[in-house]
């Protein structure tokens, strides 16, 4: 009887021990599955993170160029409409306007013996570029004449202030910039010039009697009788200033600063007075570059650069004929 339960005793012990270990492998598979599927969905979130962040690096890639390519395409439109705005029979307005009269101002055409007045326009500012461009012109002590648009951050003010100390002359080149709505109508056009005038008198202390049309006096965008919009101007006591060389700055980011130089340098030496079309926004950054050796090249030539000022001579693509 003794030898009988002890064997059995023995038997449950081999039983449950075998069961324990089936129990123990059991756990471990079960471990081994956690841990698996716990890589698995690693590996996945990993996989999905970068992802998500190489799409995302795609996207703002994407959008970058898309929104160089605009600006690329906006200003090209900006010269092709001033561009064709200076050509023959390019005014298909039925008002009574005097086309290119800085081209039949022969009294402004140069001789040898001339002293040439150069003044260096900078349009669209502020931007970063606009301090750079004040410290070479302060390097130089050349003052110069900037067309703002209107920006209400913290830098775009501190530069309107500091065109200002810095002797130069500011002018306008409408709040807003935007065609559309700049030249609506002649309501929506003296809105904005209220409005960029008021910025600057605000900032600055300064009533700003100068101002340069977006794409020109001869653009080609404006839905409002032109003419209307300078009896505007004539009535506010605002003279315009167009331009007569251009830098060609506007018509791609990606122009090389020789370009830039020698475009300005051929076309000043036509005239007594030049008006010279360049741009402080923030892609001009060949612009920028340009400048110390393009003020270099027309001090040695013995040019005066000048800021605009009410003796300036009128540099304007098209006045009312009557005027
Ligand atoms: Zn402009």
């Amino acid at each position: 009887m003794g030898a009988i339960s002890q064997d059995y005793g023995v038997l449950s012990y081999i039983r449950f021990s075998m069961d324990e270990q089936e129990a123990i492998q059991k756990k471990r598979e079960q471990i081994s599955r956690v841990q698996r599927t716990r890589r698995l969905i690693t590996v996945f979130l990993s996989i999905f993170i970068i992802f998500t962040i190489a799409a995302l690096i795609c996207l703002a890639v994407s959008v970058y160029s898309l929104n160089s390519k605009l600006d690329k395409l906006d200003q090209t439109i900006r010269y092709l409409s001033t561009h064709s705005a200076q050509g023959k029979n390019s005014l298909s307005y039925d008002y009574d306007l005097k086309q290119n009269s800085y081209k039949t101002d022969k009294e402004n055409l140069a001789d040898e013996s001339d002293i040439r007045k150069v003044y260096l326009t900078f349009d669209d500012g502020p931007s970063s570029n606009t301090g750079k461009i004040l410290d070479i012109l302060d390097d130089y002590n050349v003052k110069a004449t900037f067309f703002v648009n209107g920006r209400t951050d913290k830098h775009s003010i501190k530069m309107y202030k500091r065109i200002v100390n810095e002797g130069h002359t500011i002018g306008m080149h409408s709040y807003t910039h935007r065609y559309n709505q700049v030249y609506a109508s002649r309501e929506a056009f003296e809105k904005d010039f209220f409005r960029i005038r008021k910025l600057i008198y605000d900032t600055t202390g300064v009533k700003s009697v100068y101002y340069r049309f977006p794409g020109g006096s001869s653009n080609k965008v404006s839905n409002t009788n032109i003419s209307d919009l300078i009896s505007f101007l004539d009535k506010e006591k605002v003279t315009y200033f167009d331009w007569n060389v251009m830098s060609g700055d506007a018509v791609s980011n990606e122009l090389k600063s020789s370009q830039i130089i020698e475009n300005v340098m051929s076309d000043v030496v036509k005239y007594k007075t030049s008006v010279v079309l360049m741009h402080d926004a923030a892609n001009k950054n060949s612009t920028v570059a340009a400048l110390p050796a393009l003020i270099q090249k027309l001090q040695k030539e013995g040019d005066l650069l000048l800021p605009i000022d009410k003796d300036t001579r009128l540099i304007q693509h098209v006045t009312l004929s009557d005027k």
